[in-house]
């Protein structure tokens, strides 16, 4: 009888970002995968995708993919002679964000290019996905030999947990991204268009940055949270499978990981996974912190006839917490709807015309939006914060 390969999952121990050591466990990763070169042909073109989001922050913060990460990988990439693009698109309204994260210094070091995507400008793609029939992508990507995809391991306020599939969403136009946020408003059917935009670029390497996760309300607001986990694998969805166990999630509650193995296009079971290096129950934490506010696992056990109406109560209400607020205006560059406007010297937000998108809540950097809900909404979020924990704890 022939028996099926699994796929497999590099999983190593690391707790730092020092050059030597992290070179070490990067270097033990790809030779579990059958070595960098056999997945990455020499003197190709290969895009490496890291997670930056927007504003830009430092790298203590957990938000984005940590640059020393990021250089051990490039170092190694450097050794096959390819011809090497760093990017994401970024928003960080007439600064360099790159300066402030530290890309700017490592690519400069490295001499590798680095761009902010929307210089490039996005083609039109039909994509044939389940809720998209087309969309915009950078050339970047598409023009590639090689997609390496850099994501952070996070939980997340909506979508629960963001990894590898949900990096590649920053391939799009940050406009088109919000219009996304205001049309697929439950989580499950974001979920499929995040699966759609997979798809169409879906990575040949993913390489996580699990070493300091980021726990609570990411994918900005929350807090570092030390795992030290890196997580490699050919198949990105695999990785998310490895990565959500290790935040304490049953993989096929995640929406991404179940809707993009359903598709086939990756396994998230992980049973079906050949995980090599560390054992997983050591790595897993069981103390990590879920986003108090998202839903999106209860939210599978309720009738259908009642999404309407719970949709209605779990709606976060952005309210501008003065006290903290600098007046930066990030969120009133950011608001698509123009909700979030500034009226004499002070910011405010025009109730009658947000969208919850979340958006001034992501970018704000002082904690000074606050989202508030119906009493109904936070009983709902109260006990899907519960049923998460108790499920995680049976599976
Ligand atoms: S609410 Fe936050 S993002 Fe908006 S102006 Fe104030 S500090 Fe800046
Ligand atoms: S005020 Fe905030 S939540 Fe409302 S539409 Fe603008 S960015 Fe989105």
């Amino acid at each position: 009888m022939r028996v099926m390969k699994k796929t497999q999952v590099a999983l190593l121990r690391h707790t730092d970002y020092k050059s030597d050591r992290l070179r070490n466990i990067l270097e033990k990763c790809f030779f579990y995968l059958g070595g960098l070169e056999s997945i990455i042909k020499p003197r190709s073109k290969v895009f490496v995708k890291i997670n930056h989001l927007s504003p830009p922050s430092t790298p203590d913060k957990a938000i984005v993919t940590h640059p020393a990460f990021t250089r051990e990988v490039l170092s190694l990439l450097k050794q096959l002679d390819v011809e090497i693009t760093v990017g994401d698109d970024i928003q960080s309204k007439g600064k360099d964000g790159f300066l402030v994260s530290g890309y700017r210094q490592v690519c400069e070091e490295l001499d590798v290019r680095l761009v902010n995507l929307r210089e490039g400008g996005f083609r039109e793609m039909d994509c044939a996905g389940k809720v998209l029939k087309k969309t915009y992508i950078s050339p970047l990507l598409l023009d590639t030999d090689f997609i390496l995809n850099l994501p952070k391991l996070k939980t997340h306020s909506f979508t629960v947990f963001t990894g590898a599939v949900k990096n590649m969403f920053g391939v799009i136009p940050h406009g088109l991204r919000h219009r996304y946020h205001r049309e697929f408003i439950r989580s499950d059917v974001f979920s499929q268009m995040l699966v759609d935009i997979f798809a169409c670029v879906p990575p040949h390497l993913t390489v996580m940055d699990g070493i300091i996760a980021m726990e609570g309300e990411g994918p900005g607001q929350g807090n570092p949270k030390n795992v030290g986990a890196v997580i490699a694998s050919k198949d990105a969805v695999a990785v998310d499978a490895v990565a959500s166990r290790i935040a304490g999630f049953n993989p096929l509650s995640i929406y991404t990981n179940q809707l993009a193995h359903e598709r086939g296009l990756g396994i998230g079971r992980l049973e079906d996974l050949e995980i090599l290096g560390a054992n997983i129950q050591d790595v897993e934490d069981r103390s990590f912190k879920h986003s108090a506010l998202a839903v999106g696992i209860l939210r599978r056990k309720i009738p259908a006839f009642l999404h309407a109406f719970i949709q209605d109560q779990l709606i976060f209400i952005p309210e501008i917490f003065t006290k903290n607020c600098t007046s930066c205006l990030e969120c009133v560059d950011i608001c698509p709807v123009g909700a979030a406007q500034l009226e004499k010297s002070s910011v405010r937000i025009d109730k009658s015309l947000c969208i919850h998108c979340m958006c001034c809540h992501e970018v704000c950097r002082f904690q000074a939006v606050k989202l508030k809900q119906k009493a109904v909404g936070k009983l709902v979020n109260g006990l899907s914060a519960l049923y998460g924990k108790i499920t995680s704890l049976l599976t």
